[in-house]
């Protein structure tokens, strides 16, 4: 098995020359943080089960799902996830291997959370773009790696499934190159596929790795790796497929553009590898080359200037908010990506919407799916979970130090489905508004209000997808015990209007909005929704001075 590079040998790569700790400076350079990017059904549950159990963190595949499934029992939120065989909410997964310490950032795998997924990808550093061999790119990972190229992300990616009938490597290789502009360097290469797949041929060893169809569970044995000169591998490949290796290794070192970091870290190259998540191949050798090339957290930009993890401040940024984890305790978790100093329970940080008062962060924990451990002390690329009695809102910088330290703000998608939402029991006005309230913060879905009749109609939920706003009314029900009524509108896409309302009207008194409803966001702007993008583009030609945006930072 291949060795993975411990984090001390990438010290010298490493240019953090600064106040901070020597401890806090290994920690660093241990941590590496990721989120993986896939089409539902592309096998993510699978490989981070695999990935886990890699890291000790669990000990028998399947502990995820079996874990899920607790959970699930214990909490009628995951109920609705166990109904509809989709996962909703994402977590945090942190283990150790070879020296690092891993935080992968699980994403919930429906479209309709493609925001929460959003989110999350800004608090990776890193993202796996999962794709499944026979089926190549897929919608939801093409908009998903819309937003890690936005971020400039590190694109690492896997193709699974192939002991399933796959595409051609090349034809997968090219449908990236073109589709998303990626140079792509495949680090192992396929050797056959569905019931042919031999194995994968790791081009930097210049060895081959044979595919054994058992170990589907346990940890992978130490894998076989065979010299492309021995003896033996015509035979155990097969006549047919070992001419074709030697074919493509040929091929792949005289045409394929060689590994180079510096691109990969920019996004502007993917490392490419193949294997199957579920029998567990060519899962650590994906894990051992992406701990050899990433990067320990890199610098942030910020009001403050850039700031990277060598700072010598404690700054993070909130990015990913939830109620009622555990409905026991009705507690709010507000998750934060650590990106310098030393994170200690206890500690008093400055909170910057609040501008600089102080906060106490004495309640954190670290997350493993869904079970919290209390934590004492976390440090660059860790997310923690803080306890949230509302204090904090997505997108929330906290820092320590005098000076004011501000992450760039994480925007809202644009919604795409809009209903009313009303509570036909007066008596549950309370746990209504509270419901909502909480639900909002947690950035579930957006709230309107049509312009001119706040408080008097019932508010609007916008969302990305349907079944956000069904989650919001089941979890209005079992978490707050109101049981709300949906009412669907026509709309299909929001604009936020940068102008103001005195324009906005007499571009309605011209016509020029004729049919679009004008509401108001939650913090009072102004939001038109239309029916269609056709009616959009009209306005953008005739009414340029509205100023027309699809979404909106919270202020
Ligand atoms: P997710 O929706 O991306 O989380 O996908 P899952 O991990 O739930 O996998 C979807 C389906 O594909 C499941 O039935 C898995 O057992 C199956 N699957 C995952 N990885 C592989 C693989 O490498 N080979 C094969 N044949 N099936 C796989």
């Amino acid at each position: 098995m291949l060795e993975a590079i411990s984090p001390t040998e990438n010290l010298a790569k490493e240019a953090i020359q600064t106040v901070v700790s020597d401890k806090t400076k290994s920690k660093v350079l241990e941590r590496r943080t990721f989120a993986i990017i896939s089409h539902p059904d592309s096998g993510k549950t699978t490989l981070t089960e695999k990935l886990l159990l890699y890291g000790g963190a669990i000990n028998e595949a399947g502990a995820v799902r079996s874990r899920a499934s607790q959970r699930k029992t214990q909490s009628d939120f995951m109920e609705m996830e166990k109904q509809r065989g989709i996962s909703i909410s994402s977590t945090v997964l942190t283990f150790d291997y070879s020296g690092f310490q891993i935080n992968l950032l699980d994403t919930p795998g429906h479209a309709d959370f493609g925001e929460d997924t959003y989110r999350t990808l800004s608090a990776a550093d890193n993202a796996l773009m999962l794709v499944d061999a026979g089926k190549g790119l897929e919608a939801q990972t093409r908009k998903l790696f819309e937003v890690c190229r936005l971020r400039g992300l590190p694109i690492y990616t896997f193709v699974n499934k192939m002991d399933r009938p796959a595409k051609g490597p090349v034809e997968l290789v090219d449908e990236i190159e073109r589709e998303m502009g990626l140079e792509v360097v495949p680090m192992v290469w396929p050797i056959g596929d569905g019931e042919d797949f031999k194995g994968v041929y790791d081009r930097e060893a210049r060895v081959v790795h044979l595919f054994e169809r058992q170990g589907r569970k346990e940890k992978a044995a130490a894998l076989d790796a065979l010299p492309l000169s021995d003896p033996g591998l015509p035979k155990l490949l097969g006549s047919t497929l070992f001419a074709q290796l030697e074919e493509d290794v040929e091929l792949l070192d005289a045409l394929m553009p060689s590994l180079d970091v510096a691109k990969v870290m920019r996004g502007e190259q993917t490392p490419m590898f193949f294997g199957s998540a579920m029998s567990n191949f060519g899962v650590a050798l994906f894990l051992n080359k992406f701990l050899a090339i990433s990067e320990p957290p890199a610098p942030r930009e910020t009001t403050a200037g850039s700031i990277g993890p060598e700072h010598p401040e404690f700054t993070g940024f909130v990015f990913k908010l939830q109620a009622n984890l555990n409905p026991k305790h009705r507690d709010r978790v507000a998750y934060v990506r650590i990106c310098s100093g030393k994170f200690e329970k206890g500690m008093k940080v400055s909170h910057s919407r609040l501008r600089g008062r102080q906060v106490n962060l004495a309640q954190a924990s670290m997350l493993f799916g869904q079970d919290r451990e209390t934590i004492e002390e976390a440090y660059p690329g860790d997310v923690v979970g803080l306890n949230n009695p509302g204090l904090f809102a997505i997108g929330d910088s906290i820092y320590t130090g005098p000076k004011t330290v501000r992450f760039p703000g994480i925007p809202s998608f644009s919604p795409e489905v809009f209903a009313y939402i009303f509570n036909p029991s007066a008596g549950k006005y309370k746990s209504f508004k509270k419901g909502i309230d909480e639900l909002l913060e947690e950035g579930a879905v957006q709230l309107l209000y049509e312009r001119n009749d706040e408080g008097k109609t019932s508010p609007i939920l916008a969302a990305v997808g349907p079944l956000q706003l069904e989650v919001v009314s089941y979890r209005m029900k079992e978490e707050y015990g109101v049981e709300t009524r949906l009412e669907p509108l026509t709309f299909t896409a929001a604009r936020w209007s940068e102008a103001t309302w005195e324009d906005i009207d007499r571009a309605d008194a011209e016509g020029l909005i004729f049919g679009a409803m004008k509401c108001k966001d939650r913090w009072g702007r102004p939001v038109l929704l239309f029916r269609n993008d056709w009616k959009i583009n009209q306005v953008v030609d005739e009414a340029p001075y509205l100023k027309l945006i699809p979404w909106a930072f919270a202020p």
